[in-house]
């Protein structure tokens, strides 16, 4: 069963909260989708502030200090209200006196002095130098945590065998040591957001939402309990049709991955930078200088996550956490954007995201929900869709949706926090696309691209995530369409359609998974320094193939094969609850 894996058995998903508490503001009004934090938080601060000089004033005019007067301290009467030296205090019968002489504003403001001196006696004075808490992931905790994470981390070169050492090699400019940690995270725009996500229930989002419906099997591990133990990869690969053959080919791919990774934890789309490669590999991507450390090291990151290699379990325990470390250092440094475009920002969140989930390492709960704050913050809320850099909204396009929903999903699943209505709006953008009732989605526009598109697969599965039935007619005409345009297209279109398919896990499972499966396994390198990944016969005219390169193709063909485990079918638990009713 899904929730005996090893880590569903320690409610991660109560420790991820603990964890992500300490990123996250308190949330005073849940009511409101997107409190402005200034405004919410403006008033204690100036309430404190005054009380703070009240208190200041207070110490000397009322005796409140010792050391400044000679009359013993009076802590329990009330403060004397006048500004004027308290030894020559004139006898009670004559303040009654005044009293009665002076005006009546007079009077209101002495019984407001009295009042406020009163309660800055009885409220607690705050901690000397705390600022009051104004930001979603505070950097001061942030950077505590990741230079935690940072000392932690094994000092180049790698200790592994595959590895080569570090005179050869271009350094990527992000070292550890030379992070800049920015002071606070409360000038970001990305700081907005701050909903928890047990406030989704009364919040904007659709009811049958992309929260609510996500990983219903083994919801503790928020569907990815399937990857971390072996036993139930093994028994989920054999149930959703993989073979041995499939599972020695993602070893083989990661292999590969491990070969060219720098000795820096990042990898590059150039292959010449990789100095056990030198370019003996074809197919370094176009995109290499556009994409110089961050997409590549996600893209390469992804399959190791994606069968539950972390830093914390598996094999590749130093790889991945210096992988991490180098997409970490970069969020932190921009303050939650990666660096390198809302594609790109999208890859990085699922990553950060997934490994926080899988192992609860609460170093990366700071950076994980400042990439997520980010992609947040970037969105086009005019449309609902993310375009290639931050509020562009005139590239918003159904991919870049995509990346960024599985991200803000793959947050939600880590217990960060997520708006909903940053959810909405991207479902409005998935309609503004969609045609033929939602069975073909668009790239831009609905109708700009054939109904058997890439497009059309990434929308269904968005449409899967944000709540769509089973069996609603539109995802069945659309699931039928691709069933029938067949795997092999491109591996981005496979990529999306295979997860669409493995969802469903009915008789167009069958029938696509055989085909895609063999088809990656005739087409994977065999030999050279190329083997283990792929790029001919399966890529080439793809969506990003061109400029992302072999990483890229052998980055989706490897997560193909790792579907039968690493997202549990979304609809799972709707049928055990049918059966249950039964
Ligand atoms: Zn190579």
């Amino acid at each position: 069963m899904v929730l005996d894996s090893e880590w569903a058995r320690e409610s991660p998903s109560k420790a991820a909260r603990e964890t992500a508490d300490r990123t996250r503001p308190p949330c005073r009004s849940p009511a409101v989708p997107i409190p402005s934090l200034q405004n919410r938080d403006l008033p204690n601060y100036i309430i404190w502030e005054r009380l703070e000089s009240v208190l200041d004033e207070g110490d000397t005019m009322a005796g409140h200090n010792p050391a400044k007067t000679d009359t013993p301290p009076q802590p329990a009467a009330p403060p004397a209200p006048a500004r004027a030296p308290l030894p020559a205090a004139p006898p009670r019968p004559l303040v009654a006196g005044m009293l009665r002489q002076a005006p009546a504003w007079m009077v209101s403001m002495l019984v407001h002095v009295v009042v406020l001196l009163s309660m800055a006696l009885i409220v607690q004075e705050p901690p000397k130098g705390e600022a009051p808490r104004t930001i979603v992931s505070s950097a001061q905790d942030v950077q505590e945590d990741f230079e935690e994470f940072a000392e932690d981390l094994p000092q180049q070169p790698l200790e592994t065998p595959n590895l080569p050492t570090t005179d050869e090699v271009v350094m990527a400019d992000t070292a550890v040591e030379n992070v800049q940690i920015v002071s606070t995270a409360a000038d970001v725009d990305a700081a907005s957001v701050s909903v928890e996500f047990s406030d989704f229930g009364t919040a904007t989002a659709p009811a049958q939402d992309l929260l609510a419906s996500i990983g219903a099997v083994g919801v503790q591990a928020g569907g990815l309990s399937g990857r971390s133990d072996p036993k139930m990869r093994t028994q989920l690969v054999k149930k959703g049709g993989g073979s041995e053959q499939s599972e020695t080919a993602v070893e083989t791919a990661l292999k590969w991955f491990i070969n060219h990774q720098l000795p820096d934890g990042s990898w590059s789309l150039d292959f010449q930078r990789c100095p056990s490669c030198q370019g003996k590999c074809s197919q370094s991507g176009s995109g290499a200088k556009k994409y110089p450390t961050v997409g590549p090291t996600a893209l390469a990151l992804l399959p190791f996550l994606g069968k539950g290699y972390t830093h914390k379990q598996g094999p590749y325990k130093p790889q991945v956490e210096a992988a991490l470390n180098v997409l970490a250092s970069k969020v932190v440094q921009g303050k939650g954007d990666a660096g390198e475009g809302m594609y790109v920002q999208g890859l990085v969140g699922i990553c950060l995201s997934e490994a926080f989930a899988l192992t609860q390492d609460k170093r990366l709960a700071g950076p994980a929900q400042l990439s997520l704050n980010y992609i947040m913050a970037a969105q086009d809320m005019t449309r609902g869709g993310w375009g290639y850099t931050y509020r562009n909204a005139g590239t918003s396009d159904t991919s870049i949706l995509g990346w960024n929903l599985m991200a803000m999903k793959s947050g939600h699943l880590a217990s960060l926090s997520i708006n909903p209505l940053n959810v909405k709006k991207a479902v409005e953008f998935l309609d503004s696309v969609q045609s033929a009732e939602g069975s073909a989605y668009g790239y831009r526009v609905a109708g700009d691209r054939p109904a058997n598109s890439p497009t059309t697969a990434v929308g269904l599965l968005c449409r899967m995530y944000s709540g769509w039935k089973k069996d609603r007619p539109a995802l069945n005409v659309g699931l039928d369409r691709l069933v029938k345009a067949g795997p092999g297209k491109n591996l981005y279109y496979d990529y999306y359609a295979t997860q669409v398919l493995h969802h469903v896990e009915d008789e167009r499972w069958e029938s696509w998974n055989p085909k895609m499966r063999d088809l990656l396994l005739k087409t994977q390198r065999t030999s050279g320094h190329e083997k283990g990944s792929w790029y001919e016969e399966m890529d080439g005219e793809g969506h990003g193939s061109k400029t992302a390169g072999r990483i890229y193709s052998t980055s989706l063909a490897t997560m193909i094969l790792e579907v039968y485990y690493r997202h549990l079918p979304i609809y799972g638990q709707q049928s055990v609850d049918e059966e249950f009713k039964e």
